[in-house]
């Protein structure tokens, strides 16, 4: 495993029966409040892939998201939650264990062809990253990766995400 890789590891801990019983929360405020592991993964978020734009997905997302688009040269867009954004949206609805959930974009985010790089925290059931890219695709982005801090292997989400770059920094 990769310095970096362990660097979040030691600093993501497990919360239990949070937000329900029966779920293992990972948390990553530790990594957060860690500025040279913080700045160590903005760095390598940072250079993944060339792009216009990085998207954050509400509301971890966007803390990382934000430092990584200075950190690229690139512009931030946020993707969040239905009914928060002021202008014009387009919004993507997916699955949750129970119920579903609904993100929005701005429908002038992006320019046409716009390389977009979408980054979160956590990859779980891969519902929210899938909705993302469709939702980026929509708004006329070009979507050349989804990048996250860590990948929850055991619950799949990488197969929800056919042909997209997946980029984790630690796979668990
Ligand atoms: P998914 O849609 O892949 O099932 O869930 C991923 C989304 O839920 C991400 O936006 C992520 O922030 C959040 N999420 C799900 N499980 C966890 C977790 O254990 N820890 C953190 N920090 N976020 C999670």
């Amino acid at each position: 495993m990769s310095e970096l890789s362990t660097m979040i590891l030691d600093r993501i801990r497990d919360i239990p029966d949070y937000p329900k019983p029966g779920v293992m929360f990972k948390d990553i405020t530790p990594l957060l409040a860690d500025p040279v592991a913080m700045a160590a993964v903005v760095d390598e978020l940072a250079g993944l892939r060339q792009v216009d734009k990085i998207v954050g997905i509400e509301a971890r997302g966007f803390i990382l998201a934000a430092p990584v688009a200075y950190r690229a040269g690139a512009g931030f867009v946020p993707v969040r939650k239905k009914g928060k954004l002021p202008a014009e949206t387009l919004e993507e609805s997916y699955d949750l264990e129970y119920g579903s959930a609904t993100i929005e974009v701005h429908r002038d985010a992006f320019a046409p062809g716009d390389r977009v790089l979408i980054v979160d925290d956590v990859l779980a059931t891969g519902g929210t990253a899938k909705a993302a890219v469709e939702l980026v695709e929509r708004a006329g982005g070009d979507v050349v990766g989804i990048a996250v801090l860590m990948e929850l292997a055991f619950l799949k989400g990488r197969e929800r995400l056919p042909g997209v770059e997946l980029h984790s920094l630690v796979i668990v």
